[in-house]
This record gives C-alpha cells, sequence and structure tokens, in this order.
C-alpha cells in the first residue's frame, strides 16, 4: 500500500517516513500544502497522513478540497494542540481519523493499519477502467476484453497514475515525483522508458497508448 505524509517539520517526515518504509509500506513525503494536494489528488493513495498546519495551502483546505472531489482516500489528520474545536473541524472537514501531536509511532501505526482495512474493505478502486482498458492495480494485469497481461509494479503505477488522470496533462517531472518520490538520483528518462515497456505490452500496444507529454489514453 501506497501512503502520503503531507508534513512540513522536516524531522518528524523523515523519522515517519522511515517507520513507515519498515512496516513494508510505500511512503511518499510532501513539504508543503501546494505539493500535498496535488499529490493527494491523484487518488493512488491507501492512507494519507496530513499535518493541520502547513506551508502553502492549511491541512483543512486541502481536505474539503479531497472530500469535494470525491476523493475518498482514508484521512489521518495531525493537530498539534488538543481543542475540541480542532478536532471537530478536522472531522467536519472529512478526516477518518486524528492524532495530536507529539503521538506514539505506535498509535500512529495501529491507526494506519486500521484505515488500511477500511481502505480495502472500501476497495478503493483496484480496477480502473478507461475506455475497454481494464487494470487491476492488486494483481498488476491490464486486459483489453479477452487480452491480458502481467504488469511490474512500477508499470502497474505509472498506468495507474495515467489512468485515474485521464485527460490531465502530467510533465515528466510531476510522474517522477509521484512514482518515485523525490529521489533526486532518478533521471528524467526514466519515465520515457517506463512509457515505452508500457507500449510494448501487448493490450496496450493495440488499443491504447498512454503519453507521458498530455497524460492521456489515447485510443490508437
Ligand atoms: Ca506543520
Amino acid at each position: 500500500m501506497r501512503i502520503l505524509l503531507v508534513e512540513d517539520e522536516t524531522r518528524l517526515a523523515d523519522a515517519l517516513e522511515q517507520m513507515l518504509k519498515k512496516q513494508g509500506y510505500f511512503v511518499d513525503v510532501a513539504g508543503d500544502g501546494s505539493a500535498g494536494q496535488d499529490m493527494a489528488e491523484t487518488g493512488i493513495y491507501g492512507v494519507i497522513i496530513l499535518d493541520r498546519n502547513l506551508p502553502g495551502i492549511e491541512g483543512v483546505e486541502i481536505l474539503k478540497h479531497l472530500r469535494a472531489k470525491r476523493v475518498a482516500t482514508p484521512v489521518i489528520f495531525l493537530t498539534a494542540k488538543d481543542t475540541v474545536s480542532n478536532r471537530v473541524e478536522g472531522l467536519d472537514a472529512g478526516a477518518d481519523d486524528y492524532l495530536i501531536k507529539p503521538f506514539s509511532k505506535d498509535e500512529l501505526l495501529a491507526r494506519v493499519r486500521a484505515l488500511a482495512r477500511r481502505s480495502e474493505n472500501l476497495q478503493i478502486s483496484d480496477t480502473l477502467c478507461v475506455a475497454s482498458l481494464r487494470l487491476d492495480t492488486r494483481s498488476c494485469e491490464v486486459s483489453i476484453g479477452t487480452e491480458k497481461t502481467k504488469l511490474t509494479a512500477t508499470e502497474t503505477q505509472l498506468l495507474e497514475l495515467l489512468m485515474r488522470n485521464k485527460g490531465q496533462v502530467l510533465t515528466k517531472e510531476q510522474i517522477i515525483d509521484r512514482i518515485w518520490g523525490f529521489d533526486k538520483d532518478v533521471e528524467i528518462k526514466i519515465v520515457e522508458l517506463y512509457i515505452y515497456y508500457l507500449r510494448k505490452k501487448s493490450p496496450l500496444r493495440k488499443a491504447a497508448r498512454p503519453s507521458a507529454q498530455s497524460g492521456e489514453l489515447a485510443t490508437a
């Protein structure tokens, strides 16, 4: 499962990222509200951990925006002050849970597990469809009609990103941020390489061409 952590305190963000990765989660970190909102909107996350006070866009505003856009990803809201109004504000905006800082790492993990289960029960679109193209993100299978093929984990993430953002322009930098995280060692060419891999998969070669330029799934 992929988790989005939106937290501007670098030390806390680093510690949480390491802890979640140790548990086997894929983790993306956004250090400000605008990047966080952008990434959360893709809908590719199983759980979002969202800080309340953020530079750029406040956590509450991000939550309201996501819910207005019908992004149903479970959100754990982090608040610095334990006041009734803070908690109510977060829950009213659409948070599924909240934690008061400072919190224990074990408690955060327990809550992530609880929301991950809910996420699985909700089956947040394990199967995505765009025209006749069908992607099962759990089994990493892509199909058109009866023709099926397996994708690698990264190919699945890339195709999922493109399908969830159909009709929207995604730059290669955005694709890198969202799939490879903010690993500075990743070169831009990797996006072209993976688009090439996807195009070579037979159902995709036949009926749809994902484009890194346009983020569209154009029917050939
Ligand atoms: Ca903060």
